[in-house]
């Protein structure tokens, strides 16, 4: 058994400890945290690079994803050319009720379709309007930063470069 109130001391050891480091607690909503430009807050839909391949829909884990598209058929241009298809969405929409924010759909698409944007502040009262339908995740893009600017500096060269060169001046 031990000491009666050797709990209580310990416990206000560790509250008195806490009393004296400084607070990190952020006063949401009344401020708005100041998040790193990339954080993963929404996914936003470039509509016109989609090609409804369906692959951001097959990777998804969370099977949150949903594409409906129809086939066109556009008049060949020449005598001997074939007629052309291309795919039209119709809809695209993402179940952020479901999304567990792993990335896979924008990691996954071939077209750069998809981006992460910031914006965090879309709460719902009602879960059916977390899916958010294509128009409104075209709407999201406005908020997707700018791309970072390309490193000036020089590229260092690649290992396997490096290892040849090494190899061929063992030859010499
Ligand atoms: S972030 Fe992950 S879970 Fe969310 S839609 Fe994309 S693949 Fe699915
Ligand atoms: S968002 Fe990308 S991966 Fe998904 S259907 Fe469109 S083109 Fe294909």
């Amino acid at each position: 058994m031990g000491l009666p109130g050797k709990g209580l001391v310990e416990g206000l050891k560790v509250t008195a400890k806490t009393l004296a480091r400084r607070s990190v607690t952020e006063q949401y909503p009344d401020v708005q945290p100041e998040l790193p430009p990339r954080s993963r807050g929404v996914i936003a839909l470039m509509e016109e690079n989609c090609t409804s391949c369906m692959l951001c829909a097959r990777e998804c884990p969370s099977w949150c994803i949903y594409i409906d598209s129809h086939t066109e058929t556009a008049p060949s241009v020449g005598e001997q050319a074939r007629e052309r298809s291309r795919n039209v969405l119709d809809r695209f929409a993402i179940d952020f009720s479901l999304c567990m924010y792993c990335g896979i759909c924008i990691e996954a698409c071939p077209f750069d379709a998809l981006f992460w944007s910031p914006e965090f502040e879309y709460a719902e009262t009602d879960i059916r309007n977390l899916t958010h339908e294509k128009d409104r995740l075209r709407d999201w893009m406005w908020t997707v930063p700018a791309p970072q600017p390309i490193d000036p500096g020089p590229a260092s060269e690649a290992s396997e470069a490096s290892e040849a060169s090494e190899a061929s001046e063992d030859e010499a």
